[in-house]
């Protein structure tokens, strides 16, 4: 089964045909990110009003691009939270719509399950149970997965999300937006050793994230350098950060992977882009016998193929959206959030 997905949780508009979960047939992305650049982030009708603009034509080329026209698609998948609500909505009315005109079954999406299915995507035979970590511009979830569909997230941040945290940090050390990848490039060149800075753990036994205090931290590393007069090797700083930052996720991933007794760990979210996260998550499980599954970049910042993937398992157990579906900027994890289904022709 073809299966179009839409995605437009926030600042990428993506459109994607995948075929029966596993073969990308195309994945458009069209990112906003020179846009909200002056701005220093995403400005959220902006990016409804951007999504409104390109949704079309992304479309069209995702179709082309897998040569195929609107009649052989055997369902529609759309991201329907969490999200920004007007761009959220975009995207959820054209998916609509297309189900609606070629009566066929719609899928609503949460943009979580979708990143955590761009796994599926790379390895559709992965056994369960399984543990995921997302790590992404709104989220830093531990989920325990013992069935497709099945979430339950079992450690969450209690303050800023990692991605966040990278952004943040990279604004203060002034290198622009978004911050994940231009951190990731210059700790290539710093001592992660060089600045001392905390890791929080929390209390013992807890599988949550806190990454505010280590923010604070690299603030007042600047502050006191600048009161004294003296120039902090930016790089350093940034390699200190990211390590600080990948030594708990690493560490707690791993705990809750011993805690639940799963075999198999996946990343997700954008921040599962970063060079050494990738890297040391691996190494790390490779040393322990888990199997680590990582998909590439491109996958794990926002796209709709994950999106497609996702409805693909939805589709397969009669989990359809009615068309009365709406945009749901709060959805949580391993929620859904609408009544009776539309199953088309
Ligand atoms: P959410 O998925 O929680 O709703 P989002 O969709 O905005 O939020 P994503 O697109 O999944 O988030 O990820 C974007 C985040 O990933 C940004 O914070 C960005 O800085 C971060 N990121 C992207 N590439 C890298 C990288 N190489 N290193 C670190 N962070 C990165
Ligand atoms: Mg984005
Ligand atoms: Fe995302």
């Amino acid at each position: 089964v073809f299966i179009l997905a839409l995605e437009t949780s926030c600042d990428e508009t993506s459109a994607s045909v995948v075929a029966d979960g596993t073969e990308v047939l195309s994945n458009i992305i069209s990112s906003q990110i020179d846009v909200h650049r002056k701005f220093g982030g995403v400005v959220p009708e902006v990016a409804s009003r951007k999504h409104l603009e390109l949704l079309n034509q992304v479309v069209g080329e995702a179709l082309t691009a897998a040569g195929l026209t609107l009649d052989a698609l055997g369902a529609v998948a759309v991201t329907y939270g969490p999200g920004l609500v007007g761009a959220l909505l975009v995207g959820v009315s054209a998916a609509k719509a297309i189900a609606y005109g070629l009566n066929i079954p719609l899928v609503g999406v949460n943009h979580l399950e979708g990143h955590i299915y761009a796994n599926f995507l790379c390895e559709p035979g992965l056994d369960f149970p399984l543990l995921c970590l997302i790590v992404s511009g709104g989220h830093t979830d531990l989920v325990y997965m013992a069935k497709h569909g099945d979430c339950r997230v079992i450690g969450r941040t209690r303050d800023d999300a990692a991605g966040e945290a990278f952004d943040k940090v990279a604004r203060v050390i002034g290198l622009g937006y978004p911050g994940g990848p231009l951190i990731d490039r210059l700790a290539r060149e710093g001592n992660p050793k060089a600045i001392s800075l905390p890791r929080a753990y929390l209390e013992e036994g807890s599988l949550d994230f806190s990454f505010s205090g280590l923010k604070s931290a690299v603030i007042y590393t600047l502050q006191r350098a600048e009161q004294r007069g003296e120039e902090i090797n930016k790089a350093d700083l940034a390699a200190s950060f990211q390590e600080a930052l990948i030594d708990v996720l690493v560490d707690k991933t791993f705990t809750a992977a011993q805690d639940t007794g799963v075999s198999t760990i996946l990343l997700a979210g954008g921040v599962s882009a970063n060079s050494r996260l990738r890297l040391a998550i691996t190494e790390r499980a490779a040393g322990s016998n888990y199997r680590m599954v990582v998909p590439p970049p491109v996958l794990c910042t926002d796209n709709a193929a994950m999106v497609a993937c996702a409805g693909y398992y939805k589709l397969l157990r009669g989990a359809t959206a009615p068309l009365t579906l709406n945009a749901v900027p709060d959805l949580k994890l391993g929620e859904e959030r609408y009544e009776g289904n539309f199953k088309g022709k």
